[in-house]
Formats: structure tokens, C-alpha cells, sequence
């Protein structure tokens, strides 16, 4: 069984820790490989930031139009090997292929967005700020920096960063969740045949010795941690407190407003989309559908029907439209979280637990759950599932339905499916959520625009991609000169 190797100084080398962890298939549990795990990794952080530092130093003295060239050939190579990144993604994370290759597009976008950063990179000048004086400021690149990432997108959300921190000028290192390494170690074989200086961009695998060594290293200067939103707090407050700057984007619980001039059926299916796609795994997942004023249970009726007819089974094959959640550990949760909603009073519409896939008896699966009337007042409400399950509430108005969002822990997304411009306004106005969706069921921000997150759904300032991608890499430096005629002929 293969043991992966981390990417440290432009090599394959193996982790300084006999310690591993089993990589399985969510589908049939088979053991894809072995990743190291444990205390020691902590060396392996140690030895990457050491060879980062060095080729920082040589990196933030390349002139940007020659640091993005490696870019246009990175996407050329994601773009050129597509197919053959989904199958591993589908085969350690339970994605469709359509999910899979939808993930390496949106991957690929933002090595695209950040081909433009020798544009976005540009301070600003102003001549005789004072008579004689001119200011101008510059951005200069952070250092070392890393990031942490989730399972439930193992290409895309490293790209939220990655581009963004070498075109900049940094050094970069990526800590992928041990629950799917594959997928990065495919990515790191075509970093490899990129022109960078040795050790600039680095692969270190483990858990949270690794995370923890990173959080500590003093020659480490930005963090991007996307994950669950414990963890996500931890490492703001630790990163932080060790003098680093941090972005932390935590998890989500996203309610979804249907009104009655709202298209029922394509609301109802775009809707399906979003609870059920990734088996539930996103962070846009939409998770509370609020049916307002629907006294003849139209907007109901027509989401039970389409969510119904959803299968399940393993993801690369073809006609499905769902794949497992990611571990058994998760498959129990979620099915102990539905048994609690019930407890509370739920009455249930679809029952997911119980499923099982022909030739995949093993697999992590659930078919689609709707929970209707989930108690207002009870912890489910509030509670991230993270996994295929709706609760199904109704409300008498758009105000009622507007509190309702404002009154949850998390700020990741809010939508609101309706005909009514005013109505829209209001909500797009009214709404605490950092990413908004009119008539849109995954409301992801393309990479031009800043992967945004309120509450407890994200801690820091600047988001991930686009121009807060280029702020967060950078720091500001105010240059102010003055150059009298007088000195000029002294010398
Ligand atoms: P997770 O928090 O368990 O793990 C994320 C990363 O943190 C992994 O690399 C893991 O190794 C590391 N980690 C885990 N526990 C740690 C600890 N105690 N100390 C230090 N490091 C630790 O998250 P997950 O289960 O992999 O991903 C699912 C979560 O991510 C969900 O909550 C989801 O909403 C969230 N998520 C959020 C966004 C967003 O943009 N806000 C995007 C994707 C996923």
C-alpha cells in the first residue's frame, strides 16, 4: 500500500512520521493509500518552511509579468488532465463526475483570475501631495505563507489561494485534509514541471500536528484555513495571537426563502440541486427551505416531487446524481442528526437513512431526507448537518422569513427564490449573509468576486480569489519622497 510522500523543496520525500492514517473510498472502503499522520509531521512543516523562506527570497525579486507565466501553464495542465483529476476526486471524496469536473473548473478560473495580477497588483502615486513631495503605495508581498483545507472540495478551495499567493511574489504551502490527499498529490506531479525556484511551493500532509506546527512557525506570515467553523475559530484565535495574518472560513447552516410568485418548478429543482448536490458536503449547501405563504402546498408538493426521484449510488457512474457522504463516522452523525430532529418533533417527508447501492454495500450512503416543520425553537435548527437532509418550514411573510435568517449562528448564503423585484431588493438589502442568491441555489462567488462569509462562517477581513486574494498576499508599503533641486546639485 502506497504511503504518500510530501512535496518539500521541489522533491517527492517521505514524511518524517511513521505514523499513517488509511485514505479510503467513501463508495466501497477500499484503501486507496496511506497518509502520514502525527506528531512528527510537525518536522516535515519545520523542513518546508525552511526551504519556503530561501525561495521566497529569491521569487519576490521576479518581475510579475514572468511570476504568472507558471500559471498559464498550470491551467494548461489542469485543463489538459480534467478527467483524469475527477476520477480521483470522485474516488476519495463520493462526488459525482459532474461535481468532480465542475470543481477543476472552478479550480482553473481562478488560476485564470489570477493571470491578472500583474494588473491588480498595482499601487497607487500621487505627485505633490505637498508641494515638492510625492507618496506613493506599494504592494510587497507577505512571505511564507499556508493554507488548510476541507475534504469536501479537494482541488478547488487550495486555487481560492494558491495562484493568488505565488503570482503575488509568496512562498506557499499546502496542508490538504488527510481525508483526500490524492487529488493534490496529482496537482503537485504538474507543479513539479513548473518554472519555480525549489522549495517555493510545498505539499505537507497530516492532521492537526501539522496544522499546529504551521499556527506556530514564526517564519510562517499568512494562514487560509477553510473547514468546519471550531476549527476555523481555533486557528483565527491562535494564528493571530502568534502575530500571523489569517483568514479562517468556517461552516455554514443556509436557509432558502421560496416565495409564492416564485417559478414554482424551476425553483423547486434548482433547490434540490443545492440541498442534495456533493450529498449535501458544500458550504452553499442550501440546508432551511422556508416556504412563504404556501397555503395550498404548491412550492411543497413540487419540491418533494423532484427531490424523490434523485438517485444515489457511486458517483462515477453514470445517472447518478449522488454519491455517499464522505465517512461512516459522518453517514452515523447525520442519521443520528435526523433521528433528533424527529425527536423534536419533525415529521418526516423522505427517509434517507437505511439506503444501500448494489455492488457498494459498504458505501457511506444516504438517499435524500426531507424533515418537515423542524421545530423553530429546538438545536437542529441551528445545527450544521452536512449532509443530504432539508428541513422543510413554513412562514406567513417575507418579514417573519427575513428575521428568521437573521436570528441563526452562521452567514455563509441566503437565496430568496421570487418574480418580485421589490421583493428581491428587500432581501438582498435586508439579508445577514455574506453571499446572497435571487433565484440561484449555489450562490459561489466566480473568482472575480471575494468568497464571502459573515458570523460564524468566517473569521478575518479578506476572502479568498479576486482582488481580497491580492490584498490578503500583500502588504501595504507608503513610500513619501521629497528631492530638492538643492541636494540634487550637491552632488
Ligand atoms: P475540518 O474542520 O474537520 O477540517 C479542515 C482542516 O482542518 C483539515 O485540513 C484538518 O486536517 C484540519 N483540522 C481538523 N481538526 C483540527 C484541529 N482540531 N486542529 C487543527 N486542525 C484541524 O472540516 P472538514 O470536515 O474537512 O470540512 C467540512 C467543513 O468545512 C464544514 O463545516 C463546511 O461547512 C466547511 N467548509 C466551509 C467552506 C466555506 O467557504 N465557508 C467551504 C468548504 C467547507
Amino acid at each position: 500500500m502506497t504511503i504518500l510522500k510530501n512535496y518539500i523543496n521541489g522533491e517527492w520525500v517521505s514524511s518524517s512520521s511513521n505514523e499513517t492514517i488509511d485514505v479510503l473510498n467513501p463508495a466501497s472502503q477500499e484503501v486507496l493509500a496511506k497518509v502520514p499522520y502525527g506528531e512528527a509531521t510537525k518536522n516535515d512543516v519545520e523542513t518546508a518552511t525552511k526551504a519556503a523562506s530561501k525561495a521566497f527570497n529569491e521569487w519576490r525579486h521576479v518581475p510579475v509579468m514572468k511570476r504568472v507565466q507558471c500559471l498559464y501553464k498550470l491551467k494548461a495542465l489542469l485543463e489538459a488532465n480534467r478527467d483524469e483529476l475527477a476520477e480521483i476526486i470522485t474516488n476519495e471524496s463520493g462526488k459525482t463526475k459532474v461535481e468532480s469536473i465542475g470543481e477543476i473548473q472552478r479550480a482553473i478560473e481562478n488560476v485564470e483570475v489570477a493571470c491578472g495580477t500583474p494588473m491588480l497588483i498595482a499601487g497607487d502615486v500621487i505627485e505633490d501631495i505637498a508641494s515638492g513631495i510625492d507618496e506613493m503605495m506599494i504592494r510587497q508581498p507577505i512571505g511564507v505563507s499556508a493554507c488548510i483545507t476541507p475534504f469536501n472540495f479537494p482541488s478547488m478551495i487550495v486555487f481560492w489561494f494558491l495562484p493568488y499567493a505565488i503570482a503575488t511574489g509568496n512562498a506557499f504551502i499546502v496542508k490538504p485534509s488527510e481525508k483526500v490527499p490524492l487529488t493534490m498529490m496529482k496537482i503537485f506531479d504538474f507543479i513539479d514541471q513548473l518554472d519555480l525556484p525549489k522549495g517555493l511551493v510545498s505539499l505537507v500532509h497530516g492532521g492537526k500536528d501539522s496544522v499546529d506546527a504551521i499556527l506556530e512557525h514564526p517564519e510562517i506570515k499568512a494562514i487560509s484555513f477553510v473547514g468546519s467553523t471550531p476549527v476555523a475559530r481555533y486557528i483565527y484565535s491562535k494564528g493571530t495571537a502568534n502575530g500571523k495574518r489569517v483568514q479562517a472560513q468556517g461552516g455554514a447552516k443556509n436557509p432558502v426563502l421560496v416565495l409564492p410568485d416564485a417559478d414554482i418548478d424551476m425553483s423547486a429543482k434548482i433547490i434540490a440541486d443545492s440541498v442534495y448536490g456533493c450529498a449535501g458536503q458544500r458550504c452553499l449547501a442550501a440546508s432551511t427551505i422556508i416556504t412563504v405563504g404556501d397555503e395550498k402546498h404548491e412550492i411543497k408538493d413540487a419540491i418533494y416531487e423532484t427531490v424523490k426521484s434523485r438517485t444515489t449510488g457511486y458517483g462515477w457512474d453514470a445517472g447518478v446524481d449522488m454519491g455517499p457522504v464522505i465517512t461512516s463516522e459522518s453517514k452515523n452523525r447525520i442519521e443520528g442528526l435526523i433521528q433528533k430532529g424527529i425527536d423534536e418533533g419533525a415529521n418526516v417527508l423522505l427517509d434517507g437513512r437505511n439506503a444501500s447501492v448494489s455492488g457498494f454495500e459498504k458505501g457511506n450512503f444516504l438517499t435524500p431526507t426531507i424533515l418537515e416543520n423542524v421545530a423553530l425553537d429546538k438545536e437542529l435548527i441551528q445545527t450544521e448537518i452536512f449532509g443530504p437532509v432539508m428541513s422543510l418550514i413554513s412562514m406567513k411573510t417575507i418579514e417573519d422569513a427575513i428575521q428568521f435568517v437573521n436570528g441563526g449562528n452562521y452567514g455563509n448564503m441566503a437565496c430568496l427564490f421570487t418574480n418580485s423585484g421589490a421583493s428581491a431588493r428587500k432581501f438582498r438589502n435586508e439579508a445577514n449573509a455574506g453571499n446572497i442568491g435571487i433565484n440561484i441555489g449555489v450562490a459561489a462567488p466566480m473568482a472575480q468576486f471575494p468568497f464571502s462569509g459573515w458570523k460564524d462562517s468566517f473569521f478575518g477581513d479578506l476572502h479568498g480569489q479576486g482582488k481580497h486574494a491580492i490584498e490578503f498576499f500583500t502588504q501595504t508599503k507608503v513610500v513619501i519622497e521629497r528631492w530638492p533641486k538643492a541636494w540634487s546639485r550637491k552632488f
